[in-house]
């Protein structure tokens, strides 16, 4: 979304989920063992190249639609 200047933002108890504590991925095509966490740094990265927000900690417990989006 963020690629097609859409305001895009993410909102998440922790960043990168069960990924984040994988010693090892190893199927993930084109980067063969790499530890969970420098695979959620690379995401990571990869989204705030394009200005995505990124908050992290706050659990979500609603979301609703406004000013007609
Ligand atoms: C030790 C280990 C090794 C693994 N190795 C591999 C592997 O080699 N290859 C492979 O393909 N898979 C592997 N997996 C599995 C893989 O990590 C999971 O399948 C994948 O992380 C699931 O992604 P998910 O987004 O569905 O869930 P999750 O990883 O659980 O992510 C969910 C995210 O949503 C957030 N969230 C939940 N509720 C809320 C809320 N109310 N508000 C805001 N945020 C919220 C959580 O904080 C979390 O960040 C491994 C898992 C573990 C634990």
């Amino acid at each position: 979304m963020a690629r097609f200047d859409l305001k895009t933002i993410i909102v998440t108890k922790d960043l990168g989920g069960k990924m984040a504590v994988a010693p090892l991925v190893d199927d993930h095509p084109g980067i063969p063992d790499v530890p969970g966490n420098e695979l959620v740094n690379l995401f990571e990265k990869h989204v705030r190249k394009y200005g995505v927000e990124i908050v992290v900690g706050n659990p979500m417990e609603n979301l609703r639609r406004s000013n007609d989006l």
